[in-house]
């Protein structure tokens, strides 16, 4: 599965955060830096309105969404790439993750103690961007040595590496990520291979207090100013509430949205706008016993998105009977798309598209 980190200063809610996400209380909250010293890691569903659609048009029984994993990964500090604080095992936990939630303090609280003394969300992203951007630049340097030996051996790919390696070490010696590294589609492989931290698309989750979750605060506004500046994506989140939320009962907790001025949780947003960081795109199957989502990244084929459910469907395929969500919606299911010449039959080169609604044909 596709997991997304969620990293950020000690204090800055992570774990309520978490803890909101995947609605435990495994990861613990406390007003403590390094309070959470071994990475959580959670499942959690993908909220997806259509699935609820196409389950009533179908009759279906049982409606299965389809999953995101968030690791809560704590231990970063200023140093951290010097091996202050937890240090390399937080970066090794970074490296597994396809994508970073980076959250960001932009609530006031004299409770709780901010480990700079002062919030300053900018200076703050600063100082994490820092850490990843100087842990990939120890990683390279160690590396350029031995590949210059088998590069000059007359090692091709050694010689590619190095060719990314310099690119990716006159960004990072700038001050630059590693995601500016402009890459040519026969490159990407190899530099998803070098693992840099600093190339991982990053949403930045504001951390705000109850009165502003629902359009921020001035912190906010300066953190989404930054991340149009980066491409980089950023939503408002009130983690202690969302936390509080999480663990009423569903009738309550659509009140407690609507006093706040919320018409869905604010945990939504951050699901779906890391499923969206990712690339990543939801196709359904849908029938009387279950309709279910299914995760596919931008640009999977037919086959490779039947290999989701099965590898035998990847295999044995021969087409997909295709339905847009819209169409299925429009003909009222299955046999009334089909009645309106809204049914295609599609083949191996057929890039499943957000929405299709897909039933796979294969031999064994
Ligand atoms: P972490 O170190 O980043 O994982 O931070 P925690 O999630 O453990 O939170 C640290 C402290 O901040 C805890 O006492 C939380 O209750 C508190 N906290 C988290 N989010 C909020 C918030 O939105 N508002 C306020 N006032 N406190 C919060």
């Amino acid at each position: 599965g596709f997991k997304c980190g969620i990293v950020g200063l000690p204090n800055v809610g992570k774990s309520t955060l978490f803890n909101a996400l995947t609605q435990t209380a495994a990861a613990q909250a406390a007003n403590y830096p390094f309070c959470t010293i071994e990475p959580n890691v959670g499942d959690v569903a993908v909220p997806d309105p259509r699935l609820a659609t196409l389950a009533d048009i179908a009759g279906s029984a049982q409606i299965i969404p389809t999953r995101l994993t968030f690791v809560d990964i704590a231990g970063l500090v200023r140093g951290a790439s010097k091996g202050e604080g937890l240090g390399n095992q937080f970066l090794a936990n970074i490296r597994e993750c396809d994508a970073i939630a980076h959250v960001v303090r932009c609530f006031e609280d004299g409770d709780v103690t901010h480990v700079d003394g002062k919030i300053a969300p900018l200076s703050d992203i600063d100082t994490i961007e820092t850490e990843l951007m100087l842990a990939d630049l120890d990683s390279l340097e160690k590396r350029v040595t031995a590949l210059e030996k088998k590069a000059k051996g007359g090692d091709k790919e050694s010689k590619e590496c190095l060719d990314l390696i310099t690119r990716a070490l006159a960004l990072l010696r700038e001050g630059k990520p590693a995601r500016l590294v402009e890459v040519k589609p026969e490159e990407e492989k190899a530099f998803r291979m070098l693992g840099l931290l600093s190339s991982k698309p990053v949403l930045y989750v504001c951390n705000v207090e109850e009165a502003s979750a629902k359009d921020g605060n001035s912190l906010s506004a300066q953190v989404f100013e930054q991340a149009a500046k980066e491409g980089a994506r950023a939503v408002v989140v009130s983690a202690k509430i969302e936390s509080e939320i999480a663990v009423l009962p569903p009738e309550e907790q659509a009140e407690y949205l609507e006093a706040i001025g919320l018409d869905e949780p604010g945990l939504n947003r951050v699901i779906r706008a890391g499923y969206d960081l990712l690339r990543l795109v939801t196709y359904f199957t849908v029938g009387p016993k279950e309709a279910r989502a299914w995760t596919i990244t931008a640009g999977t084929r037919a086959p490779g998105a039947a290999g989701v459910i099965h590898t035998d469907f990847e295999k044995g395929f021969i087409r997909a009977e295709t339905i847009s969500y819209d169409d299925y919606v429009k003909g009222k299911g299955e046999a009334g798309a089909r009645d309106a010449g809204r049914l295609r039959l599609e083949g191996k080169e057929y890039v499943v598209a957000d929405g299709d609604v897909l039933h796979f044909r294969f031999a064994n």
